[in-house]
């Protein structure tokens, strides 16, 4: 089984540098693909209010044999959460639902509604023990460096879009000079592109006898990235934690960031329509 090393985060808690993550799978098949991604050696398990399966999620936990303490369960709280009141009421269910009695990261999931309300009740968690570390998803520079400074704590991480298509040079410099772990959400950029059978990628996989995934995982990790891939299916699962016996060289690292198209794969967070379908509202 892979030996998944740490990275610090801001704050001294330790995380993994590869998870797994549950968007998007079929109504009822969480529970089974924590359960083998936790026996494939996933020890950080990705979800959200907003992907449904918080509750399978849970008891996958609770019927896996690895102890409480040595999983890294992360959820976030969605956009009609937002505000202090509510968060703390989303943070409570959410918990529930995993039938933990605390977590370890809790993330504010879009920079839409009241972030500010978000942030200052996930302090207040964080100071009651009750979260081990906290940070947000899908915020650009501007968004975090303003969050961070009004407030008392700095994000410990920003869970972005980060994959070969969509390299985040920039918003990865203003992360690591705020202090802000990087985490690469669709690694894969979910196969869009044809990520899979891209021939730079399977040249440089095919040189060190590994999988197109194993080389993205591995271009992740070497720039200081924790990755949440994604697979209902074991194989895969026990390939993409496998990347720590193999290292990408500096010409290899130059072509993969040559396949840069420096925008998303999936839609522009600051694209107004998608910040109204996204809050809720119908036209
Ligand atoms: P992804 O991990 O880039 O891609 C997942 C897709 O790749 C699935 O279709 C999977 O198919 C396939 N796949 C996985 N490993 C493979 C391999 N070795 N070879 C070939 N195909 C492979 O996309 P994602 O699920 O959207 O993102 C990963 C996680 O990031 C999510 O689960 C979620 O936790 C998080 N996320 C967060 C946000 C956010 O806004 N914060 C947004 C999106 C995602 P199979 O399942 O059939 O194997």
């Amino acid at each position: 089984m892979a030996n998944v090393p740490m990275i610090k985060l801001n704050n001294g808690v330790e995380i993994p540098a590869v998870g797994f993550g549950v968007f998007q799978i079929e109504n009822g098949g969480t529970k089974q693909a924590v359960l083998d991604a936790i026996d494939a050696g996933y020890r950080l398990i990705d979800t959200a209010q907003m992907y449904g399966n918080e509750a399978e999620v849970g008891e996958a936990i609770k019927a896996s044999a690895v102890a409480r303490e040595e999983l890294f369960v992360t959820t976030k709280v969605w956009i009609s959460s937002t505000g202090y009141d509510a968060t703390m009421k989303a943070f409570d269910a959410s918990l529930a639902k995993l039938q933990l009695d605390y977590l370890d990261m809790y993330l504010i999931h879009q920079p839409y509604g009241d972030v500010y309300g978000s942030w200052r009740a996930m302090e207040d968690l964080k100071k009651a023990g009750k979260v081990r570390a906290i940070g947000i998803s899908n915020f650009k520079a501007d968004r975090f460096v303003d969050l961070d400074i009004h407030n008392e704590v700095t994000p410990q991480l920003n869970q972005i879009e980060i994959n070969p298509w969509n390299q985040q040079k920039d918003e990865m410099d203003w992360l690591n000079k705020e202090g802000i772990q990087p985490e690469a959400w669709a690694p894969f950029a979910e196969g869009k592109h044809h990520l899979f059978t891209n021939e730079t990628l399977v040249t440089i996989a095919q040189t060190h006898n590994k999988g197109v995934g194993q080389v993205v995982l591995r271009w992740l990790y070497q720039r200081g990235v924790v990755s949440l891939a994604k697979s209902v299916h074991k194989s895969r699962m026990v390939e993409n934690i496998n990347i720590f016996d193999f290292k990408l060289s500096d010409a290899e690292m130059v072509q993969i960031a040559n396949l840069d198209m420096k925008e998303s794969a999936f839609f522009d967070h600051r694209d107004p329509k998608m910040v109204a379908s996204l809050g809720g509202r119908q036209n």
